[in-house]
This record gives C-alpha cells, sequence and structure tokens, in this order.
C-alpha cells in the first residue's frame, strides 16, 4: 500500500502540459493560460470622465459655492465614444459622461449635482462648487501600463481575467489543450437516471457527481453507459472509453471481490498499473495506469470514497496535465467545534461543515457509503492516524469546491 504522498508522486510525474493552441477569449474562458499576457496598450486608454457632468479648467471653478456659483459657457457635448473638436478655453465648458474622452485643455470635471443650468441663458452652466485640478478624471495607464505583465503563465482564465484581456482588446490567447474524459461506473447492481427502481438495486451516482467536478478541474468530462460486471464488458467498455478519450475514470470494480474486473481487464487490454491501494480512508481501493500515452483513474465504487480520491488524486493530475500553476485544493482555516477522532492506522479524510463564524462540524457518520453528510460537507479534513484532537483545535479544511 502506497502513502498518498507516493501515489501522488507517481502519478503527477505521468503529466507534462498538454500543448499550447489559441482560442478566443470566450472560449479560454475556465482554461489555463500557456502564455503570460503582457499589455500591447494603456489602460484606460485615454483620459476621461468618471462622472456625468461638466469638463472645465479647475482654475475656473475656484471659489464656486451654491451661494455665489461660477457660471460658464456650455460650447459642446460630448458622449462616450466621441472626441471633442474643440478646446476648454478660460470661462467654458464641455458637457461630458462617465467614460467620455476629456476634452483638450479641460482639467477637471465637475459632477453634474453641482451644477444647475442657468435660467436666464440655457447655455450656461451655474457650477456649485469648486474642483481641484484633475478630479473625477481617470488617467490613461492608471489601470494597466502598456508593456506590463498583467496575468502569469499558468493561471486559469477566470471570469476578471477573461475580462481583463478583453479589455486589452486581445481576441485570442494561447492556452492549453482541455483532456477529454470518460466517466465510466461499473456495477450489475447500478440503474441508470429515469429508470424503474428494482429490488436490490441502487441509482446510479457516481457518474452524475464526478462530471461537474471534472468540469470544474477543466476537463471535458464524457459520461458512458453502466458497466456490467465481467471481464468482457468491462474490457470493451475500456477499450471505447480509450479510443475517444484522452483519459478514463471508472468507477468501483477495482477492490479484491470475484466480480472487480477494472485491473483485469486494463491489463488485458495492455495497460500498466503504476499505483494500487493508497493509506487514505476513504478511497483505499484506489488504482492508477498508462495505456500508451493515455491514463486510467480507478477509484473505488463507495461514493464518498470515489469523490475523495478524485479530489485527493485525480483533480491534480488533470489540472498539471493542463499546465496550471496551482494544483492543490482550495483550503479555509478554521476551529473544530467538538472533538475528533482517527483511532485507525490510514489518514481519515473526514466530511466536515465549515459555518460562518469559522467553526468546523463534523457534516455527520462518515462511512464511505453516506452521501448524506457528503452532502452537507463543505469541504475535508485530514485527521493523521492514531490521532485525537479536542474542541477548539486548529484545522485547515480542504474544499470540495472551489
Ligand atoms: P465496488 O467498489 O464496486 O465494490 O462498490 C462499492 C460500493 O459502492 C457498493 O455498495 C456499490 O453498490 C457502490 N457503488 C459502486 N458504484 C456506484 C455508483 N456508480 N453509484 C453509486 N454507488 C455505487
Ligand atoms: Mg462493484
Amino acid at each position: 500500500m502506497l502513502s498518498l504522498e507516493a501515489a501522488r508522486q507517481k502519478i503527477m510525474a505521468c503529466f507534462q502540459p498538454l500543448p499550447a493552441q489559441a482560442a478566443t477569449v470566450a472560449s479560454a474562458a475556465g482554461r489555463f493560460l500557456a502564455e503570460p499576457i503582457v499589455s500591447p496598450v494603456d489602460l484606460p486608454p485615454f483620459d476621461n470622465s468618471a462622472m456625468d457632468g461638466y469638463a472645465v479648467r479647475a482654475a475656473d471653478a475656484a471659489g464656486a459655492v451654491p451661494d455665489s456659483p461660477v457660471t460658464l459657457k456650455r460650447i459642446g457635448l460630448t458622449a462616450a465614444g466621441e472626441i471633442f473638436k474643440g478646446a476648454v478655453l478660460p470661462g467654458t465648458c464641455v458637457r461630458v459622461f462617465t467614460g467620455s474622452a476629456l476634452p483638450a485643455e479641460s482639467d477637471a470635471v465637475v459632477m453634474q449635482e453641482d451644477t444647475r443650468l442657468d435660467p436666464a441663458r440655457p447655455d450656461h452652466v451655474q457650477l456649485l462648487d469648486a474642483v481641484k485640478p484633475w478630479e473625477n478624471v481617470r488617467f490613461r495607464g492608471e489601470d494597466v501600463k502598456r508593456g506590463a505583465t498583467v496575468i502569469e503563465a499558468g493561471q486559469r482564465v477566470n471570469a476578471p481575467r477573461a475580462g481583463l484581456i478583453a479589455a486589452l482588446g486581445l481576441d485570442s490567447v494561447l492556452v492549453h489543450a482541455r483532456p477529454v474524459v470518460a466517466l465510466l461506473a461499473t456495477g450489475g447492481e447500478l440503474l441508470e437516471p429515469g429508470q424503474q427502481a428494482q429490488p436490490g438495486k441502487i441509482f446510479e451516482s457516481n457518474r452524475i457527481a464526478l462530471a461537474p467536478l471534472l468540469a470544474a478541474a477543466g476537463a471535458v468530462p464524457r459520461t458512458f453507459p453502466i458497466v456490467r460486471d465481467t471481464l468482457a464488458e468491462t474490457r470493451q467498455a475500456l477499450e471505447a472509453a480509450f479510443e475517444n478519450c484522452d483519459a478514463v475514470v471508472t468507477t468501483g470494480g477495482v477492490s479484491v471481490g470475484e466480480l472487480d474486473f477494472v485491473k483485469a481487464a486494463f491489463e488485458q487490454l495492455g495497460g500498466t498499473l503504476d499505483v494500487w491501494n493508497v493509506a487514505i480512508r476513504p478511497g483505499k481501493p484506489f488504482a492508477f495506469g498508462r495505456y500508451s500515452n493515455k491514463f486510467l483513474f480507478g477509484l473505488p465504487g463507495n461514493p464518498v470514497s470515489a469523490m475523495v480520491t478524485f479530489l485527493l488524486l485525480v483533480r491534480p493530475a488533470l489540472l498539471r496535465w493542463q499546465g496550471a500553476a496551482h494544483v492543490e485544493l482550495p483550503t479555509q482555516p478554521g476551529t473544530l467545534a467538538e472533538p475528533v477522532s482517527n483511532p485507525g492506522d490510514r489518514r481519515h479524510f473526514m466530511r466536515m461543515r465549515l459555518d460562518e463564524a469559522g467553526v468546523v462540524w463534523s457534516a455527520g457518520r462518515q462511512g464511505s457509503h453516506l452521501l448524506g453528510s457528503l452532502a452537507l460537507a463543505s469541504g475535508l479534513v485530514d485527521v493523521p492516524p492514531q490521532t485525537s484532537w479536542p474542541a477548539g483545535t486548529p484545522v485547515t479544511l480542504l474544499r470540495i469546491e472551489d
């Protein structure tokens, strides 16, 4: 039996980043950058107004107060997207809006709320307040300077980064390819969703739970039909999945029962097993192997074990494969609400719930078949073998979802 670290090392050593490919910014969302993003422009690209108001010369507005306003002649209007053709000469102002390019020779914007139209002369504006030079002006390059590296390679194109890349005017970026990953569930007891319930059978849930985790890890999930527990059917199902996908994730059939065929079928196909059995709870019967340049992750069938092994052993490999700089699960600190103990000799990844006060509670009973407590959990706490922790112990929660 391998330690978790040893298993992880063996697996991670098999994954190099997939080739880079150009993608539109929209289709790059969720993928990992194969290049740093260097800004080709200043952002904002020009000085502009932060307010709806009037572009003025600050010196003209000096001393303006409601009882003694300063009156300026309004010489034009420039909407966002336009360039004002003239210049703001002394004694004049130009109507501007948020995002309007600052008209030539103006150096401040008086917000609309601090002005009123001169009742006698509608082309004149009364300023009710003074402004400092450059007040309410957003400067060219204050956000991003041309030539600056704004995002490092290996970062995910998340929503804010996609927005930034688009704002820089880049319509295509280099990202790593996404692996297509097959999801296979083995088990003669399993029913497809929507099938009639039958005595002795249960509804399949692992593919349903793992597909969104695969997608969240950047992979493209492909769900295959349920595989009955025979060597021939398991081999055929693996063969079909490997033909169409870059990696295969199976659940169940990887333990020691005489109806567990995943390892034997994989080896019959010509695959090589590198890892089997990892010293963690839940999730001991986990297998990893290589089949030409493709990979098998054989997860245990129990739903909690399948999810825990996915998070600890599959997710980091998928991320490394896509060139991600960070492959660890997101963590959150907390304090135990109640004592926790692991009398066993394997690390126990317990399902725990973090409340808004940062207090960590057991999500319920900890059996590896118990989906009810898994569904209540916000994450896993890694409790070492033969360890008891009193209430109040600080712990780190490994989050199930990013
Ligand atoms: P196995 O690893 O195949 O021995 O399965 C262990 C336990 O997990 C058994 O109780 C199975 O019924 C259950 N199980 C296996 N695969 C699934 C699945 N896809 N969905 C729900 N439960 C499963
Ligand atoms: Mg089974």
